[in-house]
């Protein structure tokens, strides 16, 4: 499936990629619709897709199929999962541990196709290996996890904290069920509908209905026990529930910031208790090399099943009617196969 710009998704016939030096070729085992696709249809991404045409999807495990000359960890036949980037290595940012802000992050794309290409620099930073056992389709939510995971990590959830997260999208309940992982006690906040009865059912959680009641922020901080929770995050990217996230947040609390916003959109903010209080406002952006191999671990260790998330499964040719259920709100993840 070829992007040709917003609107603009198309099925081409196109040669299978031949690996050069330090690259590989995957069959693609499994790929997953993820809400950045839906986005990136709409009006481009001018960050995951700097040049177009170019092949679609950023979710996928696969088979090693075609080895380039230079390669030595992989041969063909392995079962690999692989992030949708790659940092430089040697940037400011890079150097500071901090790969995820990386001046030169390298994107990939093409999950939505038969085979995959996968450039040198991703290929010696950020592929993983599969044990057996591991099924692609699971593997294939590596990529979302590790982003959950970086923003769990940048809120430091704790054994029986109170986490509470606005927003129950596949990506709100990876961060729910990442927390309770964690033996966090996890609130979710979202909106009555028939996603909302789904995830429901998945059961790592307490629910809170934000459409059902006059202020959502009490109901949270009542459901937190009337101090305010000690970690809140952001999983809708609205700039009106990041200000309910701040207002739900107990004193030393901290607050995530998961969901991107529309750009040039601002929040109001509360100096009085941000400082008094010592709040602690995070930004919580893609994921590094090291989140993403442990996305992979997780997975692996069955410490989070995200089964429960996949609510459909289609057919290559089928991408483009995925990704409208998707914005429909009518699927949570699609499963994508070949
Ligand atoms: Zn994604
Ligand atoms: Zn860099």
């Amino acid at each position: 499936m070829v992007f040709h710009g917003p609107g603009d998704l198309r099925w081409e016939e196109r040669p299978v990629p031949v690996p050069a030096s330090g690259e590989l070729v995957l069959r693609i085992d499994a790929a997953l619709t993820c809400g950045t696709d839906v986005k990136t249809l709409r009006r481009g991404h001018p960050v995951m897709i700097p040049t177009i045409p170019t092949v679609f999807g950023h979710e996928f495990a696969g088979t090693v199929t075609a080895v380039g000359p230079g390669v030595s960890r992989f041969r063909e036949g392995d079962r690999v999962v692989a992030a949708n980037s790659a940092p430089c290595g040697d940037c400011p940012s890079c150097l500071a541990g901090r790969p995820n802000l990386c001046d030169d992050l390298l994107f990939v794309n093409g999950a939505y196709g038969e085979f995959i290409l996968l450039p040198a620099r991703l290929v010696s930073r950020n592929v993983v290996p599969l044990t057996a056992s591991l099924p692609a389709e699971r593997a294939a939510f590596a990529e979302p996890l590790a982003c959950a995971l970086l923003a769990i990590e940048r809120a430091r959830v704790e054994p029986g904290q109170t986490v509470v997260v606005f927003g129950h999208g596949p990506l709100g309940c990876l961060l729910g069920m990442l927390a309770a992982a964690r033996k966090a006690r996890v609130i979710m906040v979202g909106k009555s509908g028939w996603r909302f009865d789904h995830v429901k059912k998945l059961g790592f959680a307490r629910w809170l209905d934000a459409a059902t009641t006059d202020s959502v922020v009490a109901d949270v901080r009542a459901a937190a026990g009337g101090r305010g929770a000690e970690i809140v995050i952001d999983a809708t990217g609205r700039p009106e529930v990041w200000e309910q996230a701040v207002d739900s947040v107990g004193r030393g609390g901290s607050v995530v910031f998961f969901g991107g916003c529309a750009p040039g959109t601002t929040i109001r903010l509360d100096t009085r208790r941000t400082h008094y209080e010592e709040l602690a406002l995070l930004g919580a952006f893609h994921h590094t090399p090291e989140t993403f191999r442990r996305a992979v671990e997780t997975l692996e260790s069955g410490a989070l099943v995200p089964d429960g998330l996949i609510t459909h499964r289609m057919r290559l040719e089928e991408v483009g009617r995925a990704l409208d259920l998707m914005a429909k709100g009518q699927a949570l993840k699609i499963l994508i196969e070949s």
